[in-house]
């Protein structure tokens, strides 16, 4: 084994919940603490902590993702009605990740981890696409009215001192139909475009973004003209020098290219598209357990988490006893993840070649055909060995003592 390698500054940690919790520490224990030492801050999101902090401890773990740069999260629970009774919580919590991204005003990029013997449903797809999906605005936070009698519908805009700025008919019903109006804002684009600009340019790969801006002349030609803006302004010569490219195509086009493509790029999409196409893209590359998340700020700080959510249905059966055979390749990716950015940012490669060497360690653990029931199901040839949960974990961690030294 090399000298121990160490990281100089803060992880901030981001315990959760059920399955990912108990899956956390034995990735913890197993592949990275034998291996690395790390400075970590750590807050514990589990949902019984949160609510004994009255969730405060969710915004203080966002707050120092902001201030350390980089930040590395477990699946925790949205408490909902059944949760509430369960953890006897005295509110609903909201989601941490919906907090989280509020405060980092952060986009979520969704990336595949391919392996060999999992072949995605797309025969061309050779390298991941990644989904950046904005979260904010458009259908999510519209107005909807459903016209039951003959009407006119208008579009009403009024300044901030009474003045009215525009009256434009909608639609003069004759009878039964319905209406919406959406918004989005001019901020929220561009902290979305810079992100994907950021990620783009960590990942070293080519950004598309797509949008309907031939039918919607103002709203969707508003998020092409605040892309162009903020490349030219901003990007443009930093794309250049990383050899990278951006760019915009009307939305048909993208997803036809993007289904013709080899993968390698970051795929920009609208509110809407990004939660349709998000899902279209992951089921295509195989497992929920094989896809990681990352939010990245407009400002380039990075917090590293799995897709997936707590795998409640497999923590049950562990509290009884029972074998388990859960997945946790997207939660060494987080951490992985988390490594190696703080390593590049540290200008310490040995963390940054730690981090390589574990992801390489779990991808040869799964293409050697030792790997958890979910991925058996898919691959090809048939798995060598179906492991347990703790198992899984600890045959990565002898791959990786091969190939560590
Ligand atoms: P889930 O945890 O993603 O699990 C859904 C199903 O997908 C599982 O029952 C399992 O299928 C399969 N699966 C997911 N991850 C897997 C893994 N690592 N290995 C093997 N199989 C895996 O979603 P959920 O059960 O609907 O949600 C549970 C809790 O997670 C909820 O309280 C929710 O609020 C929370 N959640 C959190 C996040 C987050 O923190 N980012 C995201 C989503 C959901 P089988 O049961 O068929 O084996
Ligand atoms: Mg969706």
């Amino acid at each position: 084994m090399p000298a121990k390698p160490a990281t100089k500054n803060v992880i901030v940690e981001l315990d959760g919940d059920e399955m990912t919790r108990v899956m956390w520490k034995m990735v913890k224990e197993t592949l990275l603490a034998p291996f690395i030492d790390m400075k970590i801050e750590y807050y514990d999101l589990g949902l019984e902590h949160r609510e004994k902090t009255g969730d405060k401890v969710t915004v203080d773990s966002a707050n120092a993702i902001l201030k350390h740069g980089v930040g590395v999260k477990c699946a925790t629970i949205t408490p909902n009605a059944e949760r509430v009774k369960e953890y006897k919580l005295t509110q609903e919590w909201k989601s941490p990740n919906g907090t989280i991204r509020a405060i980092l005003d952060g986009t979520v990029f969704r990336r595949p981890i391919m392996v060999r013997n999992i072949t995605p449903t797309v025969r061309t797809w050779k390298k991941p696409i990644i989904v950046g999906r904005h979260a904010y605005g458009d259908v999510y936070r519209d107005v909807e009215y459903k016209v039951t009698v003959p009407a006119k519908a208008e579009l009403v805009v009024t300044g901030a001192d009474g003045t009215e700025l525009s009256r434009q008919v909608v639609h003069q019903f004759k009878g039964g139909g319905v209406l919406l109006a959406m918004h989005n804002l001019d901020a929220s684009i561009a902290s979305f475009a810079k992100a994907c600009f950021e990620y783009a340019l960590d990942q070293k790969i080519d950004l598309w973004f797509g949008a309907k801006d031939t039918i919607s002349k103002t709203y969707d030609v508003r998020f092409k003209d605040i892309f162009e803006q903020v490349f030219a302004k901003e990007y443009k010569a930093k794309f250049d020098a990383a050899g990278i490219q951006f760019s915009y195509t009307l939305i048909d086009d993208t997803v036809a290219r993007v289904m013709r493509s080899e993968g390698n790029i970051l795929w920009a999409c609208k509110n809407y598209d990004g939660d349709v196409l998000s899902d279209m893209v992951a089921s295509a590359f195989g497992s929920l357990a094989m896809m990681t998340s990352v939010l990245v700020s407009p400002q380039g700080c990075m917090e590293f988490e799995a897709a997936h959510g707590t795998v409640q249905r497999h923590y049950y059966k562990h509290l009884k006893g029972e074998p388990t055979s859960t997945n946790s390749m997207a939660l060494i990716f987080a951490w992985t993840g988390g490594l190696r950015k703080r390593g590049e940012l540290d200008g310490t490669p040995e963390v940054a070649a730690f981090a390589d060497a574990v992801d390489k360690a779990a991808l040869a653990t799964v293409e050697k055909g030792v790997m958890t029931g979910d991925l058996a199901r898919l691959a090809e040839p048939k798995a060598a060995n179906v492991c347990g949960t703790g198992e899984f974990i600890a045959e990565i961690a002898s791959t990786l003592r091969g190939i560590w030294k």
